[in-house]
């Protein structure tokens, strides 16, 4: 098919996901945009793939894909992205937080004003708690200053042609941060801005932890600045040695010297907690290039189903 259009939805525990599903064919059927709508069930514990398989057997327009178990929604987007054989595909997420009735406005914008990234940018923030915007805000803004990308508000709602599917395909690392690989790799590019929508149903997958990880792997994966810090904090401690060796010489030779326990404790405090944290970040990027030396897979697929019958594995 010519100018097909590959839609990625990944599905961890989902209910009701046909709500979603049809929303998004409709759409799709109405602006007579020829497609193929690849559900990835990331491994969920409750029916999910059940009702992908439902809506597969319905629509032969539906690849399914079964992960062998829950890899997260990154690496799920990645088995979406290297099944994906349209001439550009776009991400959303099946909760509906991402309105289906963009896309066409997005496939518009790549077929006929020849973009080759659309991105979807969040406009507003729905009933979002303070602290949260707080955090995600002040994050954005440390990683556009050390890594140079800005993706306050981007969400990964977007487009890419396949030129930049390609791009993205050639990057080998195993931990894939999906939001900022597709910035990086540029492209000619505009964004379209949209209300994310309340969930429709169900509660974010999304905890605390998973978050912090997925912001100290943003950071790591596109900046090596940290790692200067320990250099850097090593230098000013260094000049503030030189101060307190000069005095502390100068009481002893004066014989005041038992006044200086105070400080000797407040700076055995501080150089300490340095050093844990600095042995820290080293760890985070050691760490890093561990996962990556291993070469593991990103991730494992189950099961395929597509146009309505079982594509590779067996039952
Ligand atoms: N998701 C996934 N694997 C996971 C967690 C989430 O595939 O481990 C999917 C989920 O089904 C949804 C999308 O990723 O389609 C976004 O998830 P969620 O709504 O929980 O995140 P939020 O909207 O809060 O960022
Ligand atoms: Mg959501």
């Amino acid at each position: 098919m010519k100018n097909m259009l590959s839609v990625i939805m990944p599905i961890y525990n989902e209910a009701q996901i046909s709500i979603g599903v049809e929303r998004t064919i409709g759409v799709l059927e109405n602006a007579h945009i020829p497609y193929e709508l690849i559900l990835i069930d990331d491994g969920s514990k409750n029916d999910s793939w059940n009702q992908i398989t439902d809506l597969a057997k319905k629509h032969d327009t539906i690849t399914a894909i079964a992960l062998s178990r829950n890899f997260g929604k990154e690496h799920a987007l990645c088995a979406g992205l290297d099944n994906a054989s349209g001439d550009c595909c776009i991400c959303i997420d099946s909760d509906m937080q991402h309105p289906p009735e963009f896309i066409p406005e997005m496939y518009r914008l790549w077929k006929e004003e020849g973009y080759e990234v659309v991105e979807g940018v969040k406009k507003a923030r729905i009933k979002e708690n303070p602290v949260y915007r707080f955090c995600a805000k002040s994050f954005y803004n440390i990683l556009k200053k050390i890594a140079g990308i800005d993706l306050q508000n981007a969400s990964d709602f977007r487009l890419l042609d396949k030129k930049a599917l390609e791009a993205w395909r050639s990057m080998p690392e195993k931990e894939t941060f999906f939001r900022g690989m597709s910035s990086w790799i540029g492209f000619r590019r505009t964004q379209v801005y949209f209300d994310v929508a309340e969930r429709e149903i169900g509660t974010s997958k999304w905890s605390l932890r998973n978050l912090a990880n997925l912001a100290v792997n943003a950071i790591t994966s596109y900046s090596s600045v940290p790692l200067y810090f320990a250099t850097g904090f090593g230098l000013l401690f260094l000049l503030f040695f030189l101060i307190m060796f000069i005095q502390t010489l100068y009481m002893k030779l004066n014989g005041y010297a038992q006044t200086g326990f105070t400080t000797i404790i407040i700076l055995q405090l501080i150089i300490g907690s340095i050093l844990l944290i600095n042995i820290g970040i080293i760890g985070i990027y050691i760490k890093k290039i561990y996962e990556e030396v291993k070469n593991r897979p990103r991730y494992i697929i189950r099961r395929i189903i597509k146009g309505g019958s079982e594509d590779g594995s067996a039952e």
